[in-house]
């Protein structure tokens, strides 16, 4: 396959204005200015598009799109305590309905790969992290399914409700079936298992040393949220007796193979300590506006050297938020703070990229248009009669409220959007699925029960 006359944007390496790439099997072959030489192959006509590297998304919990709107006013933790228990009655037919939505709206908006946080598995109720993988392999995403879990209770001096907790021995047991299932890491893999333990405040120290002695006997990667919050230092430092980045690393946390969520309340040595071992972070900025939880330093992370990817967070904290639309949201969010060269279009565009290919280890793979790399890109349409308005395309891309049209959406060479429209799965389908999905979850909680239900409906 050849795009030809596209302005393309690689993330790495310059510019091209009016430029050709080429694709065989799932790799970019080559890529350069002008016209590309005669050969084989279908033409995509690129003319009047931006090509970028599919955009990555590093932190979700997909089974959310059952249950946005609800607790619109809360803080972390009292959002958390009014959710664990509708939560608890989801079932695999609810994370199936409502991943295919969730996974439908990431493609739409340009997302190529995405992992996801699933740390809440309600006894009896069928094979979640099953429904949650099929999903993904019907809308044709590059997927990375993080085995969350939570062991430590409210008798425990936790959060959740006993009823939402796991068993240690049985967490341990379910994450390496995951991994011995579903793990592929060849090259072009479309599926990595990481192991994701879901907080400090969910979680026992025990849980996390196990989890992470685990997740490197089997070489996947680390996952967890971390210093989302001042409640959550708070309870770190009153239950633990320090703040969340020095207790992560005094149970082995710290490295280049873990990834945390938000990481918003840094310490400067904080940050130099990420920068230090290689340890990256998902920056949710719609998710932390939404739950009013501070804003991460990002631009301070990236001068000092450590990595910062994106993530749209699930989608009970962010209502429908796009991936695209996470580039805009961080880049004013760090304009705000530190003003108007905190963050540029361009880099903003590179943490969505290859800051989450980093996050995910998969840098030599994704995250950039190179030869050599898998044909993940999208191809956004910048000469609409209000867009073209707009003279850098990569600006139209990221300053602009709403996207600009999404002409190709291409995993490993394959089409999975063309022009705004899922080619992979009916577009209807899903997104009722996702509906029935709430109405499910909703409909279950009530019958079981749990008040809180009820309680976040008003
Ligand atoms: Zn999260």
């Amino acid at each position: 396959m050849i795009i030809e006359n596209v302005h393309i944007a690689p993330v790495v390496g310059p510019e091209i204005e009016s430029g050709h790439i080429r694709i065989e099997g799932d790799r970019i072959v080559s890529l350069g200015a002008g016209p590309a030489p005669e050969g084989d192959g279908d033409r995509i006509d690129g003319t009047g598009c931006l090509a970028t590297p599919g955009l990555v998304n590093t932190h979700h919990h997909l089974y959310q799109w059952a249950s946005q709107g609800l607790a619109q006013d809360a803080t972390l933790f009292e959002w958390l305590v009014a959710l664990y228990q509708v939560w608890a009655a989801m079932d695999a037919e609810v994370v199936h309905g409502a991943a295919s939505a969730g996974l439908g709206w990431l493609a739409l908006s340009g997302c190529t790969t995405s992992s996801d946080h699933h740390y809440v598995f309600p006894t009896g109720r069928g094979d979640l992290f099953a429904a949650e993988v099929e999903a993904a392999r019907e809308i044709g995403l590059r997927f990375h399914p993080a085995r969350g879990s939570m062991d430590r209770g409210k008798s425990q001096g936790g959060l959740p409700p006993d009823v939402v907790v796991e068993k240690l021995d049985d967490i341990l047991t379910a994450t390496q079936e995951a991994i011995d299932t579903y793990h592929d890491p060849s090259f072009s893999s479309k599926l990595r298992v990481a192991v994701a333990p879901c907080s400090p405040f969910s979680v026992s120290a025990e849980l996390m040393t196990e989890s992470a002695s685990q997740a490197r006997a089997a070489g996947v990667r680390l996952h967890t949220h971390l210093a989302e919050t001042l409640d959550e230092d708070e309870h770190c430092v009153e239950q633990f007796g320090m703040r969340p980045v020095d207790y992560m690393e005094k149970l082995g946390w710290l490295g280049p193979d873990v990834w945390f969520a938000h990481a918003v309340h840094l310490s400067d040595g904080d940050i130099d300590k990420f920068a230090a071992t290689g340890t990256g972070s998902a920056h949710c900025p719609s998710s932390n506006g939404r739950l009013g939880a501070g804003i991460a330093r990002v631009s301070e992370m990236l001068a000092r050297g450590a990595n910062v990817g994106l993530g749209v967070d699930g989608n009970a904290s962010s209502e429908l938020t796009t991936m695209a639309g996470e580039m805009r949201q961080a880049l004013l969010f760090q304009r705000a703070r530190y003003g108007p060269t905190a963050l540029t279009a361009r880099q903003a565009l590179e943490i969505a990229t290859l800051g989450g290919a980093r996050n995910l280890g998969r840098q030599d793979e994704l995250g950039s248009i190179e030869v050599g790399k898998l044909a993940d890109l999208a191809l956004w349409r910048v000469d609409g009669a209000f867009g073209s308005a707009v003279a850098d395309p990569v600006c139209q891309l990221v300053f602009g409220t709403s996207q600009p049209p999404l002409a190709r959406l291409l995993v490993g060479g394959e089409t999975v959007v063309e022009d705004d429209e899922l080619r992979t799965v009916s577009q209807d389908a899903v997104g009722r699925a996702g509906a029935d999905a709430r109405d499910r979850l909703l409909r279950t909680a009530e019958e079981l029960g749990f008040s809180a239900a009820k309680e976040v409906h008003s």
